[in-house]
């Protein structure tokens, strides 16, 4: 069915190419790694939990107007996409004080921002994803004003759909990272993935700041049972239905 033709291997994933130009499968790796790959490990089951997550919120997204790469899930570890060429921005969205931001900024852990912030880093493991300014995104001519505007508009619509979406899950979403790419329209689309691997997701349930951790900040910090709490968004999410979440913006 698939020409296994292996183009790329990162730290989470690799991606193959399929007889189809236009399309890729992205088989999702149990490997786990942080602080820029100096720590390594795996976590049991983390493929399949990651992939079955990507693939519901790239339904839920799409079901929202929101263009994404996701085509389907052919197997419990893999998902099909729409090839694209990748901007090399980690786009991170926050709601609330955590992890860079706090060491960067001294904002205190789990202060809530007035207002999301939206942060572009460069997607260069070479240099160690540095945080960019809006004039060295454009030097290095990562993307062009109307690019970045876009991108902007659609973390922050993204940021919407996924808040809202999680808070029904009795998660916090407190921050997330998201790659986008352009297809061969140089249409913009959200790629890569969004799972308890890219996002900070914390339990409603519990007010303990360690315990309510279910994101990969248990591996980062050795907090245990990754695998369980990887394994509680996955549930909660999957019972959540793929539906119009937010109302559309009314159009003048
Ligand atoms: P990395 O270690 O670079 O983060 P991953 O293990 O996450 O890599 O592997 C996925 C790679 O595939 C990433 O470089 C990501 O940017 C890229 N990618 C994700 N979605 C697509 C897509 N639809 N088309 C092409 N490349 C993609
Ligand atoms: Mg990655």
């Amino acid at each position: 069915m698939f020409a296994r033709q292996k183009l790329y291997e990162g730290k989470a994933k690799i991606v193959y190419a399929t007889d189809d130009p236009d399309v890729f499968l992205t088989h999702f790796k149990n490997d786990a790694t942080a602080f820029n790959a100096q720590k390594r490990g795996q976590i049991a089951g983390k493929g399949e939990i990651n992939a079955a997550i990507s693939s519901h919120l790239f339904q839920l997204l799409e079901a929202n107007s929101i263009p994404t790469h996701f085509i389907d899930r052919p197997t419990a570890e893999d998902m099909r996409v729409k090839a694209v060429k990748i901007i090399p921005l980690e786009v991170v969205v926050r709601n609330i004080a955590a992890g860079s931001l706090c060491q960067q900024t001294g904002l205190e852990l789990g202060a809530v921002l007035k207002q999301p912030l939206v942060e572009f880093y460069y997607k260069n493991d070479a240099l160690g994803d540095p945080l960019l300014t809006r004039d060295r995104l454009l030097l290095l001519e990562l993307a062009t004003p109307e690019q970045l505007d876009q991108l902007q508009q659609m973390a922050l619509r993204i940021n919407e759909l996924l808040s809202a979406f999680f808070q029904q899950c009795g998660i916090t979403l407190v921050d997330f990272k998201l790659e986008f790419g352009l297809d061969r329209n140089q249409q913009i689309l959200l790629a890569d993935e969004i799972s308890p691997d890219t996002c900070r997701l914390w339990d409603q349930g519990e007010t303990d700041p360690d315990r309510r951790v279910m994101d990969k900040d248990r591996f980062r910090r050795d907090l245990g049972d990754v695998e369980g709490a990887y394994r509680r968004v996955l549930e909660r999410v999957l019972n959540q239905p793929v539906q119009p979440l937010v109302q559309e913006p009314v159009q003048e």
